[in-house]
């Protein structure tokens, strides 16, 4: 079996993407999805938050989320304790879920995966991308947020030129049904792909 990584930069589409990957019955792991859930799950974590970030990690059982973002802006090494914690069981749980699946290939979405090197762990990497201002319009559609904050976030993730470069497969995500076309054309490939190697 495959592992298949899905990523993009913020509000570039991977979602999207990747629920039209399980449409075509591929499983998908939201990696960012499992990680809120263990901060939130896992005690061990949680004890280990605080240790880093002090008592205002967590508002009773909810991770600070703000006060969490206002520490690691900026302060890499923080950000990399942090992912120290959390990282190791969300690939855990990955395994775990992988080994239950029975497709050729499966598909991990993943926000961070060049930026902390662990595109090194995926037999392919597919990056989707989309114009800036298109992705800035979505997100400010999307979410309760400002252009200021979601440029903030893209200048600490790498540039689209620089993902291309390492990855198998580029979507472009303009237009909904020519993803969709982008999408099953990928599948095939990386069906035949897994089924050779
Ligand atoms: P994030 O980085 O926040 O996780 P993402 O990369 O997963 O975001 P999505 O959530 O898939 O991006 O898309 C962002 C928003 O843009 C969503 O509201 C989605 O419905 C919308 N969207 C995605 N692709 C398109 C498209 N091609 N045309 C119009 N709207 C789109």
């Amino acid at each position: 079996m495959k592992i298949v990584g899905l990523t993009g930069g913020i509000g570039s589409g991977k979602t999207t993407v990747a629920k039209m990957f399980m449409e075509l019955g591929v499983p998908v792991f939201f990696a960012d999805i499992e990680a809120k859930k263990l901060m939130k799950s896992s005690k061990v974590i949680r004890r280990k938050l605080i240790q880093l970030f002090g008592n205002k990690a967590y508002i009773d059982d909810e991770l600070n989320r703000p006060f969490i973002a206002s520490k690691i802006f900026n302060d890499e090494a923080l950000l990399e304790k942090m992912n120290g914690i959390i990282h190791p069981k969300v690939v855990k749980r990955f395994q775990r879920w992988a080994a239950k699946q029975i497709m050729p290939y499966l598909i991990s979405e993943v926000a961070i995966l060049f930026e902390n090197d662990s595109y090194k762990n995926y037999d392919y990497i597919i990056t989707v991308v989309a114009k800036e201002e298109d992705r800035i319009k979505r997100l400010l559609e999307r979410d309760d947020t400002t252009e200021e904050k979601i440029r903030a976030i893209m200048r600490n993730q790498w540039p689209d030129e620089d993902k291309i470069r390492l990855s198998d497969y580029v979507i472009v995500n303009n237009d909904l049904q020519i993803t969709t076309e982008q999408v099953k054309r990928i599948h095939k490939k990386l069906l035949r792909r897994a089924k050779t190697s």
